[in-house]
Formats: C-alpha cells, structure tokens, sequence
C-alpha cells in the first residue's frame, strides 16, 4: 500500500518518547498531524482535538491514539466513524467492555482496531513463546517495579478513575505473560493497595492459575527507587527461563539474549502497517481483563497519601 499518513492524539510522553521516532524510523509510514490540547511538534500541523484535525487537517489515514485511557474509547470511535484505521495504545481503554463496539465498527467499516501492546514486540518475547510451547510450566513469578515519578512525572490521571495506577506499568507484564503461554490464565486472589489520596492503586500482590492449577506470583509495585525491576521468571521442565528489563534481557540455561532498546515501537508500526493494508484488526483483551479482575477480587488497603 501507499504510505500510511498517521496522526498521533495526545502528544505526551510515549508519543514523544517512543511513537514518534518509530514512525520516522518506520518505511511506510508517516506522521502527518498532531492533536493534543496543548502539545505541538515544530513543523507539524496541530489541531487541539481530533474533530478538529479532521475537520481542517491534512489527509490521514489512521491515529495512534496516546492520550490517557480514559478518553480511548471516544477518540478512537470517533476516528472509526470517519474511516480512519485506530492503533490503541496500551491500556486499549478504561474498561474491557468499551473494546467490543469499536472492534464493531473497525468490522463494518472495513478499517483496522489495533490493540497495541508494545512489549510484546520485544524481540525476545517470540523466541520464548516458541521455547515454552510444549515444555511443562511449574511456576511463574513476575516482579515489576518502578518509580512512578521517573516514569509518569505529573501524571493526574494515572491515579484517576480509569487510571489504573500501578496496573499501568504491570499490564506491560500480563501482555507478556498472555502471549508467551498459550493457555487461559485468570486470577485467583488480589491484594491492592490504594494511597488514602488516590482512586487507583499505588502497588498490587496478584495471584493468578490455569486450568491445571499453574501457580503465578506478581508484584506490582510504584514505589520502587534506585534500580528498577522488570522482571518474569519461568520454572519449567527444560530449566529456568528468565525475562530481565521488561523482555529486553532473556536468559534460558546459560544462553543469553539482550536486545536493543527500543525496538517495540517500529515492530508495532511495521503490524499496524500490514494490518491497515489488509483492514484486518488485531483485538486482544486479555491483559486488560486480568486487570479489570484483580479489582473485581482484590482486597483493599489503604496505605500513606501520595505526594507527586
Ligand atoms: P501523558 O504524558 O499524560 O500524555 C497524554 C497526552 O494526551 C497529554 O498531552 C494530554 O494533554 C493529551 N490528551 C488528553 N486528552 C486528550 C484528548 N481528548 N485529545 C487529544 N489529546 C489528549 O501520558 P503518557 O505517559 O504519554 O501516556 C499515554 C498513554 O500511553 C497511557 O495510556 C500510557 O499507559 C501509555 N504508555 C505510556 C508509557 C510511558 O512510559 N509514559 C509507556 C507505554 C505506554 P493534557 O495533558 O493537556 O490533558
């Protein structure tokens, strides 16, 4: 197909961090808008909302949506409607529910929905997949901590309703976890903690199983300083398999594979590229209903105030 013209709404910081030096690095693919209240990029048309920029923009033919979840769902009905292809950037809404009417009109209207879960597309991630399918899994532990004020500085919504707080970060895990073992997973108890100023966890205890009784330990954690964690270990029958810097460092016995960083982002443009080619649509749901499950269970404590 002829070049994708993309524009990105919300221009914070994973668009700036990440989605606009993939897409500049991206044969195929282009940014031609920007729509974002405030936030422009020198040279590139600017409207304050996606009306707006498909009222009187430049031609598109798709959006990456990177606002905060809570606004997904009418951005990217909003694009659907006028025929626009949809990449959702994680997590693909504030509720799992929203999903289900987009991919609805993705389907009429012949356009892609793309819920892009950026670290699957760690490279190391598909070469495990492909190693764990028939070994036997024993247990799984994943840690995941980091410095919510490192990662998500002045950040409001991140503890808003719909925010989902420490989730934000630990649904990067559960996207791995969902994709390299192929059986349905689903969480049996979860331990939540709230800050006594916030409406969404600061830091989460999850324990999740299979059908065949499968134990799988997470802890989720935003408090974390120094180092930060990223970290998933497998115990299988062929050894331990263990995922370092969020699925950037493999090890497998005393192989050990370390990736580039950021290499997620131009592997989640060159599938959206080859969906939107196709108008196929790529819809997953599972990380996102794990998470909406461990607030359905979760036993909650409320813990110190906290203070950006
Ligand atoms: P952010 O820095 O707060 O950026 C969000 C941007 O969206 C802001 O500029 C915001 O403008 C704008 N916005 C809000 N409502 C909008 C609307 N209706 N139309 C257009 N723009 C709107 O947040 P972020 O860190 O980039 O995160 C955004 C999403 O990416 C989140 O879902 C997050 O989970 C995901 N993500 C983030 C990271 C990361 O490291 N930060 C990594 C991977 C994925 P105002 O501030 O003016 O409201």
């Amino acid at each position: 197909m002829s070049s994708l013209r993309v524009a990105i709404v919300g221009f914070g910081k994973i668009a700036r961090d990440q989605h606009m030096p993939a897409i500049a690095a991206s044969e195929g693919v282009e940014l031609v808008a920007v729509a974002d209240p405030v936030a422009s990029l020198p040279g590139v048309p600017h409207a304050a909302t996606l009306v707006e920029l498909l009222r009187g923009g430049p031609d598109i033919d798709a959006v990456a949506i990177c606002t905060p979840p809570q606004v997904r769902h009418s951005q990217a009905a909003i694009a659907l409607a006028a025929g626009k292809h949809v990449l959702l950037e994680k997590p693909p809404g504030a509720t799992v529910a929203e999903i289900a009417p987009l991919a609805a009109a993705a389907r009429v209207a012949r356009r892609t929905l793309f819920t892009a879960w950026h670290s699957r597309y760690a490279p190391a991630v598909e070469p495990t997949r492909q190693w764990l399918a028939g070994r036997q899994i024993n247990s799984v532990r994943i840690i995941w901590k980091e410095d919510v004020r490192v990662w998500h500085p002045g950040q409001a919504w991140i503890f808003a309703p719909g925010g989902l707080g420490v989730f934000d970060p630990g649904i990067n895990a559960l996207s791995i976890l969902t994709r390299i073992l192929p059986q349905s997973l689903f969480v049996t108890s979860a331990d939540l903690a709230f800050p006594a100023n916030r409406d969404a966890p600061i830091a989460a205890n999850l324990a999740l199983s299979d059908a065949r009784g499968l134990k799988i330990a997470a802890e989720f954690d935003f408090r974390q300083t120094g180092p930060q964690t990223w970290d998933i270990e497998i115990q299988t029958d062929g050894g331990l398999v263990s995922f370092s810097h969020g699925g950037r460092k493999l090890r497998v016995g005393d192989l050990q594979h370390v990736d580039a960083a950021k290499a997620e982002y131009p592997a989640l443009y060159r599938r959206f590229h080859e969906l939107a080619a196709s108008g196929d649509s790529d819809v997953d749901l599972a990380p996102l209903q794990l998470v909406a499950d461990a607030f359905l269970l979760g036993r909650r404590r409320m813990v110190e105030p906290f203070e950006d």
